[in-house]
């Protein structure tokens, strides 16, 4: 076979009953061409559809390869148009096409395979040799035809009613196992929900208890300060010279007294401090932390405690750039050094700094008595002390209050003990303080600016004045100097700017001039935020100050409440 159709068959139409031949050829020739009884229907019917509306026509059967082997058939005639639509609609479902062309209709219907040559020959010759039987013969055929069509329809509903009642029995199937699932899921569901209410309910409970016992400390600690301070103040009166005089055994009885008092003051005050720190009280001060000074002041309050054979060694700390709360820092080294001094006979008690990614760690070590491994864990609990030589005085309160002091800060603190070799105690600090997710305490919706400007010196006090604006300003600028501080003004033109004033290469109230001279500058605000002395500056030197705020004060807080102030 060529590309070209090949025909099989030619016939006339030429009388209206002939399109029972039509009908009948066409069966014939999908049968020779191999199609299936199914297929060979299709053909037959298509025919009988389109043949009964161009009454006379000329027929061409016809093999076509390409792209894939199909039936071609095409009738032509003079009267083929668009009146036939009815016909060429019902054929168009039954073939794969049908066409109307100029004059001729073509049909075309897949073939199951090629045909080969030798086959089409024959196929043609039995063909050629069949004669068109009568109409009556083939209304019989259409007859049995449409019996078979019947029967398999009927088949066809019978599996499927099967099928029906498969799948609903297997939907009951689905169905139950459903339910048996959702029951046992509401079970469990209820066991959790009541598992929870316990947690809650437990959580609930020892919230409660914990904070009767920090308002209790709290109570007690301030009930016993007042008599304790007047014991100390009324033994120092009658110790002192000027008053009556006492004999020597008096004089010693009553410094006695002195001492005890002085000791259980210090105790009732580590009290107060630990039921602060545990109710929340203690709002850290957030501020540039010069570590190297808190360091040496450490260094030098603190060698006088060392045993003759333990040697201090606080190492120079790195320049970290560290944003804390410098006193609440200081207390916790110092409690951790005191702790370590105390309980080292001899050997090296040393600290030491150092950062790693957004965090700073100090550690303290020391080769002293260390701590037993069954009590290790119990170091950071209230009141809880080490019996041993050298546990004197004291009284286990300054690791819980240490770590809580650390988880203030955002930082945390660990310890590792060898009986017999020492203990190391480690606080890791974050470099700067988290800014809460809201940015806010939640009081109200933050004010707002577009871009506001930082003229300090200090890195880290940009960084600080950086952090405390998130989510208040779009935009924050930053100028090292007073000049570049200028010239950042005059071009961004922010709607705030927070000024230094103690600064190397031009003072701080410099800008403040400069700014109130430049009229498009002028309106500006300027918030002074300064640890230096204000008392050396005169009323008119600030006088262009929206306010003045010391370093110390400088809280998220104030931030807010100073950038809401603006709107006003
Ligand atoms: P205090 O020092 O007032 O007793 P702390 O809470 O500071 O209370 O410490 C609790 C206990 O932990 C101490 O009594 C001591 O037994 C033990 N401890 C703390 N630091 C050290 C250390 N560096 N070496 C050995 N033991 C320590």
């Amino acid at each position: 076979m060529t590309g070209e159709p090949v025909p099989v068959l030619r016939m006339l139409l030429r009388e209206e009953h002939d399109v029972f031949v039509l009908r009948q050829r066409g069966r014939e020739v999908a049968a020779a061409l191999g199609m299936e009884q199914q297929d060979q229907v299709r053909v037959a019917t298509a025919l009988s559809e389109v043949g009964r509306e161009v009454p006379r026509a000329e027929v061409t059967f016809a093999a076509a390869t390409e792209p894939y082997p199909h039936l071609v058939i095409v009738l032509s005639s003079a009267a083929v148009g668009n009146h036939m639509l009815e016909g060429v609609r019902a054929a168009g479902r039954l073939m794969d096409e049908v066409r109307v062309e100029d004059e001729r209709i073509v049909l075309t219907r897949r073939l199951p395979a090629q045909v080969d040559p030798e086959r089409l020959e024959q196929a043609r010759e039995e063909l050629a040799a069949s004669m068109p039987t009568t109409a009556l013969d083939e209304l019989s055929v259409q007859n049995r035809q449409l019996v078979t069509a019947l029967e398999q329809v009927q088949a066809h509903r019978d599996e499927l009613l099967q099928l029906n009642a498969e799948l609903e029995e297997t939907n009951k199937g689905v169905m139950a196992l459903y339910t048996q699932l959702s029951e046992e899921l509401e079970q469990t569901n209820q066991g959790v929900v009541a598992l929870y209410a316990e947690l809650d309910e437990r959580s609930a409970q020892l919230r409660d208890a914990n904070e009767a016992k920090s308002r209790f400390l709290a109570n007690v600690s301030h009930e016993l300060r007042a008599p304790v301070t007047a014991i100390i103040g009324l033994t120092r009166l009658l110790l002192d010279p000027r008053s009556e005089s006492l004999t020597s055994e008096q004089t010693h009885q009553l410094e006695l007294v002195q001492g005890s008092a002085a000791d259980l003051l210090a105790r009732v005050n580590d009290l107060l401090d630990l039921a602060k720190a545990e109710s929340g009280r203690i709002e850290p001060n957030w501020g540039p932390v010069d570590l190297a000074a808190v360091f040496g002041q450490l260094r030098g309050t603190l060698r006088p405690l060392a045993r003759p054979e333990v040697e201090l060694a606080v190492d120079e700390p790195p320049a970290a750039g560290l944003v804390s709360d410098e006193l609440l820092l200081t207390q916790i080294l110092r409690n951790l050094l005191t702790n370590a001094l105390k309980f080292t006979d001899r050997g090296t008690v040393g600290m030491g700094a150092w950062v790693d990614g957004e965090r700073l760690y100090i550690a303290v070590a020391d080769t002293g008595t260390g701590i037993p491994f069954a009590e290790q864990s119990r170091v950071f609990e209230e009141f809880h002390q080490v019996r041993g030589a050298l546990q004197t005085g004291g009284t286990g309160l300054g690791l819980p209050y240490a770590r809580r002091l650390a988880t203030l800060l955002g930082g945390a603190l660990t310890m590792v003990s060898e009986p017999g070799e020492g203990s190391t105690f480690t606080l890791s600090l974050p470099l700067r303080p988290a800014v809460p997710a809201d940015g806010h305490d939640g009081e109200g919706p933050l004010p707002h600016v577009d871009r506001a400007l930082v003229v300090d010196d200090d890195p880290a006090a940009r960084h600080l004045l950086r952090q405390l604006l998130a989510g208040i300003a779009d935009q924050v600028s930053e100028a090292a100097d007073v000049r570049s501080g200028l010239a950042i003004a005059v071009r961004e033109r922010p709607s705030v700017i927070f000024l230094d004033l103690r600064m190397p290469g031009g003072d701080g109230t410099l800008l403040l001039a400069d700014l109130a001279a430049l009229p498009e500058v002028a309106g500006i605000p300027v918030f002074v935020v300064t640890a230096a002395d204000l008392s050396g500056f005169g009323p008119h030197e600030l006088a262009h100050a929206r306010s003045v705020v010391t370093k110390e004060d400088l809280t998220r807080r104030t931030v807010v409440d100073l950038v809401a102030g603006l709107g006003s």
